[in-house]
């Protein structure tokens, strides 16, 4: 039976709770222990139509500000989230089961957006020019309207943090739909910034697909940003461009790193096993496929034995935490079994030979994966070509360098992709020559912080803009192009 109360979210709409019209629920569990820690709202249109007119009418006021009032606006709310970063870490550990240093990198790394979109007004300044005789053309930019944002579980602040400060600071009001699975950390920001947006500037409709695609279909949303797996974004790219939308979907991955043999052994094997199991792999900026050029036995060992010294937990240098549901548990070992059932080697088998997570599942309940190594035969393997999003390296030996830059350039994503080498040159060429639009030169998760903006290709994004930075001002607002011509009257007595 469970210990600990089990709340009841609301959606938050005009700076208020509010109890959404029906009353299907969805269990929360907290994926530490599998026990319910709440029971989020599945909505109905009908609350959809609450938030989108809260926003439509909080719209005129928020974007008549200068951008300066809403940043200073934005700094404030910075201020408030940084007091209570503690206690939104909690709410991340306790509903998505991150450890406590990824919940807080979670958490920091939406704050730094923040930060960035406080000086929008700056970063969003518009230009003027003379572009004819006595003839002045001046750009500035303008919001667009209700903006909703669509997000996915796996980091319960930053993701939503990609969209919504920028987006705010456009001069566009929003309404956010957290994933069903981890609804509590965005209702309690919204909470907080409650005492500093006005009503209906930042609204949360909680549910699933139903309301997701209410939000698309809702005349009154006049944009739509979408982060989670490839298929849900490439359908909802098609379905709102068909109603002649603004939209950006990024979607799910598969990313290479590729190990040359004059590679720092000891560094790249660190670097790895972190990116491929910080936050149990699930991550879209994860490693996924190791292509190591030549045999290097020693570097595939080390990264084996240090995969091996990780435990479950939510504390510590060693910790790696549960993953999402027993769904998520049951789709990476099918992915992890398949692969050994079609001949590949189970170099490290999370749930075999990494007792530790199955003894702690056994002990505590949850949803605990180890870490899993998998050697191919195969480039064509299903499991090196699909995404899993859980703790799971597949390694493929290269015989050269040209062979592994064709084995990441046929991916169908195009997220990230790295090379580990010593040599300038050799960094610069798989630079060049990913196919992958977020690319690190020894750095396994190569994102690329404020200024630069985060996207993908291929079927890792929908849409043509990227999700932060320069790239989201542009997508989050409006040029305005006004052209003035004044001339002088030839009677000046108004200058007496
Ligand atoms: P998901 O696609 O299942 O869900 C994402 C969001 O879409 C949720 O809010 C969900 O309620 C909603 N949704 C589900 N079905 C929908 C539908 N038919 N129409 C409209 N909305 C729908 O993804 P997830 O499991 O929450 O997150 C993991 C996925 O997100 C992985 O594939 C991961 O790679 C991807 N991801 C990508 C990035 C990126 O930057 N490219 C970042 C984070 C996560």
């Amino acid at each position: 039976m469970s210990t600990i109360p089990i709340r009841s979210v609301c959606n938050f709409v005009n700076n208020q709770a509010v109890p959404a019209s029906n009353n299907d629920t969805l269990e929360v569990t907290s994926p530490g222990t599998g026990q319910a820690i709440a029971r989020v709202p599945l909505s109905s249109s009908d609350d959809v139509d609450t938030a989108v007119a809260a926003a439509a009418k909080a719209w005129p006021a928020w974007t008549a500000l200068t951008v300066n009032a809403r940043s200073a606006k934005l700094m404030a709310l910075h201020g408030l989230l940084t007091e209570h970063a503690g206690e939104l870490v909690d709410l991340i550990v306790s509903e998505h089961g991150k450890t406590r240093t990824e919940a807080f990198g979670d958490v920091s790394k939406g704050l730094e957006t923040l930060a960035y979109a406080a000086g929008s007004g700056a970063l969003g300044a518009g230009q003027a020019t003379y572009v004819s005789s006595g003839v002045l053309c001046r750009m500035d930019r303008a919001g667009l309207g209700v903006v909703a944002s669509i997000v996915p579980f796996n980091f319960p602040f930053m993701v939503p943090f990609w969209t919504l400060p920028l987006a705010l600071a456009m001069g566009n009001t929003c309404v956010l739909k957290p994933s069903e699975k981890v609804p509590l950390t965005m209702t309690r920001v919204a909470e907080l910034a409650a005492s500093i947006l006005p009503p209906g500037v930042l609204n949360l409709v909680h549910g699933g697909s139903a309301v997701a695609q209410a939000l698309i279909d809702h005349p009154g949303v006049a944009a739509v940003t979408f982060v989670g797996s490839s298929p849900v974004a490439e359908s909802v790219h098609a379905r709102v461009t068909a109603r002649g939308k603004r939209v950006l979907a990024l979607g799910g991955a598969k990313n290479h790193l590729v190990a040359l043999p004059d590679c720092d052994l000891e560094m790249t094997a660190r670097d790895i096993v972190a990116s491929f199991t910080g936050c149990a792999g699930q991550r879209c900026m994860a490693a996924s496929v190791l292509l190591v050029v030549g045999e290097q036995p020693e570097l595939v060992a080390r990264v084996v034995e240090l995969a091996r010294a990780l435990v479950p937990g939510s504390d510590g240098p060693l910790a790696m935490g549960p993953v999402i549901d027993a769904a998520a548990v049951t789709r990476i070992e099918a992915a992890v079994r398949g692969a050994a059932q079609s001949g590949a080697e189970l170099l490290l088998d999370g749930h075999a030979s990494t007792t530790k997570f199955a003894a702690r599942q056994a002990e505590s309940g949850g949803f605990w994966v180890g870490p899993s190594i998998i050697r191919h035969r195969s480039a064509g393997d299903s499991a090196l070509r699909e995404e899993i999003f859980g703790p799971v390296l597949s390694v493929l030996h290269c015989a050269d360098a040209h062979e592994a830059l064709a084995i990441e350039n046929a991916s169908a994503f195009g997220n990230a992709a790295c090379v580990y080498t010593a040599s300038g040159a050799a960094a610069e060429f798989f630079a060049q020559k990913f196919a992958a639009a977020m690319i690190g030169v020894n750095v396994g998760v190569p994102v690329p912080r404020e200024p630069f903006s985060f996207g993908g290709c291929k079927r890792s994004r929908f849409g043509s803009s990227d999700i932060t930075g320069d790239a989201a001002i542009e997508f989050f607002s409006t040029r305005r192009k006004i052209t003035t011509k004044w001339s002088v009257p030839a009677d000046q007595s108004w200058m007496s």
